[in-house]
């Protein structure tokens, strides 16, 4: 091995984006990863769907499986947990499998962690029946617990001997649970809503605000609410979920308040916080949101070493500042970015604007931007929303759905700021629009003018973003006017 490896901390997406990438742009560099689990390049996107039993196997879930990374010339070495980095030396120190520690030096190191599901407001959250989703293994154990006694196994999971079988084994001697409590209405919360529907359990969902998918807005959450109170799953809203409790599994659920239930099973999907513990003692900086401070192209405060994904801040396309939206995308594109980078050819990461979609059972929700007012304001915007209902397609073609848009924009400048989407009729992916509007720094003006595709099977002739624009506009003219 040369002496100046380029060595990166965590095998999935931003980690292996960049060990690929720079083995391609610098061939004769060594790269070495270092991922603590023995799953590497999985998708914990499709986790939900894995539980739903849309998705058969873990294996279904890989994007490359460990020979293939060896294939690209990689040194993956799974089972092996990054303990300490020591900037001066320009080294890490590494727990193997076997309980010894190796040191590795670096030429330049790549901070790829991810995040984790935080459970500590929730207590008893460690009890047995009591999950977060966060990883291949919490999605093996609920599946396992979800089977009928006795038939889930590794092997039927697909996990083989990457599964703890006395995990696996223990939740498959359970019975079916019958009634289950989500703790948190954010895009897990919803995604599981479907998923423990689809296997006829009774769900309670708790949220400690007054809607579900806070970040998508009260228009997308009002629909959603009603989507699932549809589906049969029961709301508790502005209801603050205090403990879990049980002897030797989860058996009730408390709340502030005094509302008590009694559960099977618990999912607790209360958010994430990035996996910063490593940097903690160096001289790499954090961020305002808490997550690693880099630069444009992934650099942190000290030379050689890096940071992207769900760990890392990225810059945001609407208020040019640092901030922590962690999402797939943004982890592959930072990580990838960051490999060309050390291989000699700095590329910027890019920046965020945490367009998201998410599911919930027919309603498709989509997100971008900045749509919550006094973010807007906190960033120096005036904003003014305006939200449309239209037809998906030409109201006279079969399968025109109802779909609502909202945009939002500064009323001084009529830059757009953000916008959201919900409804039916691959209505969700009709927010790249607005996200490529946002790139571009368009005024609403600007992107009531763009020529967007219109046939009868597709969109309506002024197609719905359009037709939010022209609301939107005729709102800030008649403010200009005033
Ligand atoms: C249930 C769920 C659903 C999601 N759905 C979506 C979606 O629909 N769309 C979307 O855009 N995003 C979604 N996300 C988010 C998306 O999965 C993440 O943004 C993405 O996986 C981040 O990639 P990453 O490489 O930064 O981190 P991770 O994927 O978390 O990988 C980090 C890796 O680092 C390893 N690691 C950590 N510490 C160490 C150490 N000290 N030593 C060695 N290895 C270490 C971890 O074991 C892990 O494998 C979802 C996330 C979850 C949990």
């Amino acid at each position: 091995m040369t002496a100046d490896p380029f060595v990166v901390i965590g095998g999935d997406a931003a980690g292996l984006s960049a060990a690929s990438k720079c083995k391609r742009e610098a061939p004769d560099r060594d790269v070495v990863v270092f991922e603590k689990g023995r799953w590497v390049s999985y998708a914990h996107c499709g986790t939900p769907y894995f539980v739903k039993g849309e998705v058969e196997q873990l294996t279904d879930l890989l994007s490359l499986s460990p020979t293939e990374v060896d294939d690209r010339g990689i040194d993956l070495r799974r089972e092996h947990e990054v303990v300490d980095i020591d900037t001066d030396g320009r080294t890490v120190s590494v727990r193997a499998p076997d309980g010894d520690r190796v040191e590795q030096p670096y030429g330049d190191l790549l901070v790829a962690t991810g995040a984790h599901a935080l459970t500590a407001p929730v207590g008893g959250s460690d009890l047995p029946g009591a999950f977060s989703l966060h990883g291949l293994d919490d999605a093996a154990a609920i599946r396992a617990a979800l089977e009928p006694p006795g038939e889930a196994t590794p092997e039927s999971l697909g996990g083989g001997d990457y599964l703890d079988p006395a995990v696996i084994d223990r939740y498959a001697a359970w019975e079916p649970p019958e009634t289950v409590a989500i703790v948190g209405g954010g895009s897990v919360g919803v995604e599981m809503s479907e998923a423990f529907t689809a296997r006829g359990l009774d769900i309670h969902l708790f949220q400690r605000s007054g809607h579900v998918l806070d970040p998508f807005g009260e228009a997308v959450a009002e629909r959603v609410e009603t989507e699932l109170r549809e589906r049969g799953v029961a709301l508790h809203m502005e209801t603050e979920v205090e403990r879990l409790a049980g002897d030797d599994r989860v058996e009730r659920l408390e709340c502030a308040g005094g509302t008590a239930l009694d559960v099977d099973l618990a999912l607790v999907g209360v958010g994430v916080r990035p996996n910063v513990g490593l940097v903690a003692d160096t001289p790499v900086e954090l961020g305002e949101s808490g997550a690693v401070a880099v630069d444009d192209c992934g650099r942190t405060a000290v030379d050689g070493v890096y940071a992207a994904g769900d760990c890392a801040e990225a810059r945001h396309t609407v208020t040019g500042e640092f901030d922590w939206v962690p999402l797939g995308l943004t982890a592959n594109r930072a990580g990838r970015a960051v490999g060309q980078t050390v291989a000699g050819d700095p590329k910027p990461t890019g920046d965020i604007a945490g367009t998201a979609v998410v599911k919930a059972f027919d309603q498709e929700c989509g997100r971008v931007g900045i749509v919550d007012h006094e973010r807007a304001r906190q960033a120096g915007f005036d904003p003014v929303t305006e939200t449309i209902t239209t037809a998906s397609r030409s109201g006279y073609y079969p399968g025109a759905a109802e779909i609502v848009v909202s945009l939002t924009a500064d009323r001084e400048s009529g830059r757009l700021l953000g916008g959201t989407i919900v409804g039916t009729d691959r209505a969700a992916v009709r927010i790249d629009t607005v996200a490529t509007a946002l790139e571009g720094d368009m005024t609403v003006d600007e992107v009531e003018n763009l020529d967007l595709a219109y046939a009868p099977p597709f969109s309506p002739v002024w197609d719905p973003v359009l037709t939010a624009a022209k609301v939107l506009n005729g709102s800030l003219e008649e403010t200009a006017g005033n």
